[in-house]
């Protein structure tokens, strides 16, 4: 028998109750009606915690980084310049995808703990195909401001990772000027891991490669998979095997989310985060990301001098079923992770870390 664990890490979060019942619910077929109005009822679920009214907007059946490679492998033409701003592992992870999908890819590079530099992202090359950049940067804890990359992105496309973001911080697709956005279910939105809430518009939907080299991830073909309007008079055609559990899971955590409201909750992982990051202060640690730009539901701390960060991760873990998460990159044992996404965003799962660092730490 697992003993139950606090996922105060970086991701997988503890899922909703709600989410983690729909598991146990009876199976359905992926053509059966009821799956199907579940599917649909969930690609509206996902359209208003994106901020978005695009009709494609649907869960990818894979996890975030299967929406960063349909992202690309759907967008980039042979050639294409893509502009890709690095303040982290996900805006590194973003630079290899796109190179293996043809782009010619620039880099902006930022020091790890800094938000992107919205100027020099946008002045890095005259005329890009596109620009990426990840809303909230989980190896680093730092949110960076979509919105002022959309206001100044020209005719190139935006792409936005919003796998830490969707869910626990404000995030309006849309009005940001967001053309193609992928996402996770394991965090914020407090759902087990395996899918990616994605989104395109039509603008990003109409330059599409006709003829990606994915089979799988090719949007074109999944419209009908979605039973996506237009497409053969809205009718479903089998595509591949729906994960019917993990759908309806995710639909169900997408009722709590939005039962509670998204202000609201993003409110509360706010409410969350500050106090963790009050607290952790209060202890004399030293926060890491860069003040203003801090992520609530993701915290970085330096590991104090002298301290090994895997025995205290591995004394949490142990003493009182905590998981907390390592630092990524240069950064893996000089830094800790600490997220409080979905259900844990809340008051008690702040002492409960407090105190059991302080316990840990002596
Ligand atoms: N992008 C960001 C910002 C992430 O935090 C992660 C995962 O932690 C990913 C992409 C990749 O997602 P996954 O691990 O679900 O494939």
């Amino acid at each position: 028998m697992i003993r139950e664990r606090h996922l105060f890490g970086p991701g997988p979060s503890n899922p909703y109750p709600e989410a983690t019942r729909a598991l146990a619910s009876p199976l359905l077929g992926h053509l059966d009606p009821e799956f199907l109005r579940i599917m649909d009822e969930t690609c509206d679920r996902l359209r208003t915690v994106w901020g978005t009214d695009n009709a494609r907007t649907l869960p990818l059946s894979a996890t975030g980084s299967a929406g960063m490679e349909a992202a690309f492998v759907n967008t980039v033409h042979p050639g294409d310049v893509v502009v890709v701003a690095v303040n982290g592992l996900f805006g590194q992870r973003m630079t290899d995808v796109a190179a293996r999908c043809g782009a010619e890819v620039v880099a902006v590079e930022h020091e790890w703990g800094q938000p992107v530099d919205v100027d020099r992202v946008l002045s890095a090359h005259p005329a890009p195909a596109i620009i990426a950049a990840v809303h909230a940067e989980t190896s680093t804890g730092v949110r960076s401001d979509i919105a002022a990359l959309g206001a100044g992105k020209g005719d190139a496309l935006l792409v936005t990772d919003a796998v830490t973001s969707i869910g626990g911080i404000e995030l309006r697709a849309d009005a940001w000027g967001v053309d193609v956005g992928y996402a996770g279910t394991q965090k914020c939105l407090g759902v087990a891991p395996g899918l990616a809430p994605f989104t395109i518009n039509d603008r990003a939907f109409d330059r599409r490669v006709e003829k990606p080299r994915s089979w799988y991830l090719d949007l074109g073909m999944l419209g009908g998979y979605v039973g996506e309007a237009g497409v053969r008079g809205g009718q479903r055609t089998y595509h591949h095997t729906a994960p019917t559990a993990m759908v309806a899971s995710l639909h169900a955590g997408l009722g709590r989310v939005l039962e509670e409201g998204l202000e609201a909750v993003w409110a509360r992982h706010q409410a969350a985060g500050d106090a963790l990051q009050a607290g952790l202060e209060e202890m004399g640690l030293e926060l890491f990301a860069a003040e203003g730009h801090r992520l609530p539901e993701l915290t970085t701390v330096r590991v104090p001098e002298g301290i090994a960060s895997a025995a205290v991760r591995a004394a949490l873990l142990e003493r009182h079923g905590i998981e907390i998460g390592a630092g990524a990159g240069a950064y893996a044992a000089s830094v800790w992770r600490i997220g409080l996404m979905g259900p844990n965003a809340r008051p008690d799962a702040v002492l409960l870390v407090l105190a059991a660092l302080r316990d840990v730490l002596g």
